[in-house]
């Protein structure tokens, strides 16, 4: 029998979200999330997409750690006979978030490449720990099968030194590894590809400014197929206005809330990463909560939309200088597949540059990628839907698949 399952994990401090594929057809044959894990009250909810179900099942027990998460994921497999130790499972691909300069590809885990990982967590303290434990667990779990790494950072390792460089001193930002990564490597990588066949050509012919907005918002720079710019530096905290995360500030910022708000290193952290963006400026970082407040004339919203589209919009004007020439620009994840006026509102002004949204193709809703631009744009305006998922469980397929 050929094995041509993929299981993709993407495992974070405290869950675990999977995604069983077929890569036959790409198809997905389960999907789920277990949230909580080390509280009472952790959840599991798991979907089975095969013969025709959809239906939703949920326990809430306590998971003491991502062992335990792991098996419950394949008991719950295992009932709908997908379980992890079928002969059908090619391999399991792991969303890993720092791979610093070494991994500019999907590789193979082995103990020299987990022991690297391992040496990136100084750069990534909140991910790659996390990453590591899914990892070892699912080892442990199926030692036997391939294990393969997928980079949030790999897409962005062809930026130019020019780009992924801090104007700071070389030596102190080489001994301690300080220069811009970027981050949502994956998605921009899908995104771009998918922009490009959408427009009908190769992606080494067009260049694409991707604006990856979720609740963690990237943007990036995309020439002839290969990334050039990002937003996110060193952490993901860099660029844009996030959900909870600040995006770019003056970095004396830091200094000045240290000696005079007399606030800890790691309060600062706190307050940047977890309390700023939108839910700082509002109190909300849901997009959707957002609007509704505008439209019913709330003024903290409103702030808070403007100031998220001029930082869009900067970037958009930066990144257009950067590549010179842009065939289109992408909107993708949650909010820019589904905000509307997000997407009009980022481009309003812009047409100079080529760049017009077509009032009624944005308001178009679909899972489909699809153009919202009137046709005499020189620029095309694309919302384009992410699939990360996907796009790590084809890099990993296309690795190990075919092995005998
Ligand atoms: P994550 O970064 O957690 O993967 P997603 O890409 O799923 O985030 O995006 C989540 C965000 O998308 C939500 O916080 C919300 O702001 C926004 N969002 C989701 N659906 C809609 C919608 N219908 N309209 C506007 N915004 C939406």
């Amino acid at each position: 029998m050929t094995a041509t399952r993929v299981l993709v994990l993407n495992s974070g401090s405290s869950s675990v979200k999977y995604q069983l594929l077929d890569m036959r057809d790409s198809s997905r044959l389960a999907v789920g999330l277990v949230e909580r894990i080390g509280e009472e009250t952790s959840r599991l909810k798991h979907t089975p997409l095969i013969g025709g179900g959809a239906e939703e099942r949920e326990r809430e027990e306590p998971i003491a750690d991502h062992e335990a998460a792991l098996k419950a994921v394949s008991a719950e497999l295992a009932a709908d006979g997908l379980g992890l130790d079928s002969p059908e499972l090619a391999a399991i691909g792991h969303r890993v978030v720092h791979g610093g300069l070494k991994f500019s590809a999907p590789t193979v885990i082995t103990d020299e490449v987990l022991a690297e990982i391992q040496r990136l967590v100084p750069v990534a303290p909140l991910h790659n720990p996390a990453n590591i434990t899914g990892i070892r667990t699912a080892q442990a779990l199926r030692p036997d099968l391939p294990q393969v790494a997928v980079f949030d950072t790999a897409f962005h390792t062809t930026m130019p030194e020019s780009a992924a460089r801090y104007a700071i001193d070389v030596a102190t930002a080489d001994e301690h590894r300080v220069r811009r990564y970027g981050f949502h490597g994956t998605s921009h990588a899908y995104v771009s590809r998918e922009t490009a066949k959408l427009l009908g050509k190769a992606p080494e012919d067009v260049n694409v400014i991707v604006l990856h907005l979720g609740n963690g918002a990237s943007a990036s720079a995309v020439r002839g197929g290969k990334c050039v710019d990002t937003s996110m530096g060193l952490t993901p905290l860099e660029g844009l206005v996030m959900g909870t995360r600040s995006g770019d500030v003056d970095p004396a910022v830091v200094f000045h809330l240290a000696r005079v708000g007399g606030m800890s290193i790691d309060e600062v952290d706190a307050l940047l990463n977890k309390k700023s963006g939108l839910i700082g400026l509002c109190g909300d970082n849901d997009m959707r909560v957002i609007r509704r407040r505008i439209d019913e004339g709330d003024e903290a919203a409103a702030l808070a939309f403007d100031i998220y589209i001029h930082r869009l919009k900067k970037y958009i004007g930066a990144y257009y200088a950067v590549l010179g020439r842009v065939d289109a620009v992408a909107f993708t994840a949650g909010v820019g597949e589904n905000a509307a006026p997000v997407r009009e509102a980022a481009v309003a002004g812009l047409e100079e540059l080529g760049l017009a949204v077509d009032g009624e193709l944005n308001a178009v809703r679909s899972d489909e990628a699809r153009l919202i631009s009137p046709e005499y744009a020189r620029v095309t305006v694309a919302v384009v839907p992410t699939d990360e998922e996907l796009e790590i469980a084809q890099q990993t397929y296309a690795l190990v698949g075919n092995r005998p």
